[in-house]
């Protein structure tokens, strides 16, 4: 990108196309045998057209120059890596800082920014390969190294019209979810998310700290993802379905396979990803295939092909609470939602229990929501109003009618409470006439 702004700004001076100036720079390089660089053989073509260029170089100073105490200092840097915004709370007050790695061709250094700075980092979408030229920037030394600050009244220029730097180009390793091997770091991945777990708090050499797992994939396969401490809350908000693109992780051998870690210097963003498989693709083909007569106990993320011999009695649908979507109690005080507290007027969403025999036994499938809609094949609208007008046992009656029809489901084997008998919860359901 650089080095097209710098062809452009050539051909301008010179009144050429820019075709004509790359025929010139590529010929400049064919004569010294590919000892040139882009920069240097733009360079030396300007100058044989006798075009004025240079760099305002004022305070500038190479990386490799920076010293503990400098300030009001000058970088033309790359952006090797870009962390997430963290807020930070320091004398009673609040702030956001965003570190980064930025690199020239002298070496690396890690930079901060710093409140207002962080908005516009964000705003002007500086990522991991983003030219910055730093006005005004402060360096001290901790640990041993050099670190660099924007100073309180400094300012940087994202992408700016400098000719002539040669800047390391910001590698990063994109790898796919099915292909992670141990001991890689600063990889990217772009996944989808499939599956977001809980939370949860550690206590490690008396330091507090948070840890979560979700499962990503992508048409290679799936990798657990563990996010750790500032990254935790991110992962959070993330969505089961959302395409994302994980930057700076590394991996690490775990239970089963290998995981990809999101350390401090890890970042999540949100990416499009229309070329990733679904979530239902995805568990689908990572599921287990068994047979009825070989479920266990605690199998998960199992597929069962069948077909639906009974349709069981039962209420057909489950109260919600109509806020959160959650499941509500029945107390003595009302009805109540866990989350949202009193609910005046639940919701309703369709529940079914259908037997399933795929010739080594029977099991009861279950299904909620979404994919109970699927064997009912009512929305919830007509669901209510079925429900209100005839009932739920004439409406099992006519749904017999789907005996022999062919299904498979992806899901797990519970133990169910009230009966005690073994049943197989459905996640995904799929119908076959
Ligand atoms: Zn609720």
């Amino acid at each position: 990108m650089q080095e097209k702004r710098v062809i452009g700004q050539i051909a301008k001076k010179s009144g050429k196309t820019e075709d004509e100036i790359n025929a010139l720079v590529e010929a400049k390089k064919k004569k010294f045998s590919g000892l040139l660089t882009d920069s240097g053989a733009s360079f030396m073509v300007a100058k044989d057209l006798g075009i004025e260029v240079g760099m305002e170089s004022v305070k500038r100073i190479n990386i490799a120059a920076l010293k503990d105490g400098m300030q009001n200092v000058d970088l033309l840097v790359r952006v090797m890596q870009i962390f997430s915004p963290k807020e930070f709370e320091k004398n009673g007050k609040r702030g956001m800082l965003c570190n980064m790695i930025v690199a020239d061709s002298t070496g690396e250094t890690r930079l901060t920014v710093w409140n207002d700075d962080v908005e516009k980092i964000t705003k002007q979408g500086v990522k991991r390969g983003s030219v910055l030229l730093l006005h005004n920037c402060n360096a001290k030394e901790f640990n041993g190294r050099v670190q660099t600050s924007l100073a309180y009244k400094g300012s940087f220029d994202v992408e700016p019209d400098v000719m002539f730097v040669d800047l390391p180009e910001a590698k990063s390793k994109d790898v796919k979810a099915g292909e992670l091997k141990e001991g890689m770091n600063d990889v990217n991945v772009s996944a989808r998310v499939i599956r977001i777990f809980k939370a949860t708090e550690f206590d490690k050499n008396g330091k507090k700290g948070k840890v979560i797992n979700f499962l990503i994939g992508d048409k290679t396969g799936t990798a657990r993802a563990t996010a750790w401490n500032d990254l935790v809350e991110e992962a959070q908000k993330l969505v089961e379905g959302e395409a994302i693109s994980i930057e700076g992780a590394y991996t690490k051998s775990g239970l089963k396979d290998v995981e990809l870690h999101l350390g401090w210097q890890a970042r999540i963003e949100k990416i499009e990803g229309k070329e990733l498989p679904t979530v239902e693709e995805m568990r689908k083909k990572s599921a287990l295939v068994k047979k009825i007569v070989n479920l266990e106990k605690g199998d998960s993320d199992v597929l069962l092909e069948g077909k639906i011999v009974l349709v069981n009695k039962g209420a057909l649908f489950y109260n919600v609470c109509p806020e959160c979507g959650g499941k509500v109690q029945k107390l003595d005080e009302g009805i109540v939602c866990d989350k949202c507290g009193e609910v005046k007027e639940p919701d309703i969403r369709p529940v079914i229990s259908v037997r399933v025999d795929d010739g080594t036994g029977q099991i009861d499938v279950v299904a909620y929501g979404k994919e109970a809609g699927k064997i009912i094949g009512l929305d919830n609208e007509d669901l209510k109003k079925q429900k209100t007008e005839r009932g739920s046992d004439s409406m099992i009656e006519e749904l017999q009618e789907m005996c022999g029809t062919k299904i498979t489901v992806v899901g797990r084997v519970k133990q169910n409470t009230y009966s005690n008998q073994t049943e197989f919860v459905a996640g995904i359901v799929e119908l076959k006439n």
